[in-house]
């Protein structure tokens, strides 16, 4: 099973690949604290915290 990353640009979690699907980044983390599920980000607090522009699934680094 491929092993899930976080980018460290923008957050965006992704499994396998080198590059962060969302914004091409190659910076990645496996190690984060939980992840949030961004299904409207115009209207998440969370999504705007963490500058969140696009749904999808995030991780969350404290
Ligand atoms: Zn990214």
């Amino acid at each position: 099973m491929p092993k899930e990353k976080a980018c460290k640009i923008c957050n965006t979690i992704y499994e396998g690949g080198d590059k962060c699907p969302n914004c091409g980044a190659s910076e990645s983390s496996d190690s984060f604290k939980g992840r949030v599920r961004i299904l409207n980000p115009e209207k998440s607090e969370i999504a705007q915290k963490l500058k969140v522009k696009k749904k999808g699934n995030f991780a969350i680094r404290a």
